[in-house]
């Protein structure tokens, strides 16, 4: 059954309106969703009756159930959702001290096969409906209303690419950007592409002021097309040219993501390069700490490594962040509590 959430304020008027409703109605129901958090049609108390009994048989509010979950020390914690057709998504909630931020998924599995990944150990199954992926966002939300936290932030770093599924995508932070919705700024929302350049251009085109990550890796051809195949189709030319339009006409600052592996990326030449590359754009690389993958055996630079790496970038005039490890002590990688459930429905 088709959730709720998969309509956008638009969208919902025109349900409404097509079973006779008046467009004001479609924001009384937007906030009984998003504002008030309902889940179940029958709260919603100054909605009609009978229009809640048509909603009710053809929609649900939340396609997922809770199937695992871990907590890290740090407070990190990877929810496994159950979707309606029994496949698995993950999502995981972080806490900074800026607020609550969340990592959604936007594919079940994903089919770009960057080798260092766990997310595409396991081929797409399907895109994500843009309600499956706002009800990982309220599902989550439900559980911090306990305590009276707000997820203020979201990253769509999970499983999946993003740009793959563009058009849900696209609608899913529509939803949950709206004023008349949970009304996350859209310079809270973070979309992270390996590089599909069409989709950036169309992205650029679209004058969205949500920030646009790219997961570079590495910096140069060679060496990306080893630890990513998009590089294939869409060389760092013809990346590096359509995300400098993007920046120039979005005035938008660029973030490149950038796992530090051992002895694969990680090199003085390698730091250099990649200031070459960069230097000169609105735009910074956020350096991560990779999370092992047991079935990949890459290893993640050490401290030293990776902070010797950021002096690199740094005197060669481009601006780099270290970003902090989060939930280490739980399978909190893209793709790794999926895997592993995936791995468990297996016999043995
Ligand atoms: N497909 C999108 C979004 C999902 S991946 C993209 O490629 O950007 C989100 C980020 O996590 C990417 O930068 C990805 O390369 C990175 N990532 C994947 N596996 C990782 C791991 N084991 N440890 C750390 N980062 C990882």
């Amino acid at each position: 059954m088709r959730t709720i959430y998969d309509l956008n304020l638009q969208e919902t008027e025109e349900m409404l309106k097509a079973k006779g409703q008046k467009a004001y109605r479609a924001k009384q129901l937007y906030s009984w969703l998003y504002r008030k958090h309902a889940s179940s049609f029958s709260e919603m108390s100054d909605l009609p009756a009978s229009l809640l009994e048509q909603l009710q048989e053809e929609y649900c509010i939340m396609p997922l159930e809770e199937a695992d979950r871990q907590t890290a020390r740090d407070g990190t914690a990877k929810y496994l959702f159950r979707m309606q057709d029994g496949s698995f998504v993950e999502t995981v909630l972080m806490h900074f001290h800026f607020g609550e931020s969340l990592c959604v998924s936007s594919q079940v599995g994903c089919n770009m096969g960057c080798t260092f990944c766990a997310s595409g150990l396991l081929k797409k199954q399907r895109d994500l409906t843009a309600g499956e992926i706002t009800a990982q966002v309220m599902y989550v939300q439900k559980e911090l209303d306990k305590e009276e936290k707000r997820i203020n932030n979201i990253v769509i770093m999970g499983t999946g690419e993003p740009f793959d599924n563009y058009d849900n995508v696209m609608n899913f932070c529509r939803i949950i950007n709206s004023d008349h919705g949970l009304a996350i700024g859209a310079r809270h929302i973070t979309i992270s592409t390996c590089g599909i350049v069409p989709k950036i251009r169309e992205f650029a085109a679209g004058h969205y002021q949500y920030n646009l990550a790219i997961s570079l890796h590495a910096p140069n051809d060679e060496l990306r097309r080893k630890l990513m195949p998009v590089d294939r189709a869409y060389p760092l030319d013809e990346l590096m040219a359509a995300l400098k339009d993007y920046s120039e006409d979005n005035h938008r600052r660029l973030t490149f993501e950038y796992i530090l592996l051992h002895g694969v990326n990680d090199s003085d030449e390698d730091g250099k390069q990649l200031a070459d590359l960069i230097r000169g754009m609105n735009a910074y690389v956020n350096l991560i700490p990779y999370n092992s993958v047991d079935e990949h055996g890459y290893q993640s630079a050490t401290d030293r490594q990776a902070l010797h790496f950021y002096d690199v970038l740094m005197k060669n005039g481009v601006k780099a962040t270290l970003r902090s490890r989060h939930g280490e002590d739980i399978d909190a990688a893209c793709g790794q509590l999926r895997a592993k459930h995936e791995r468990n429905k297996q016999p043995q």
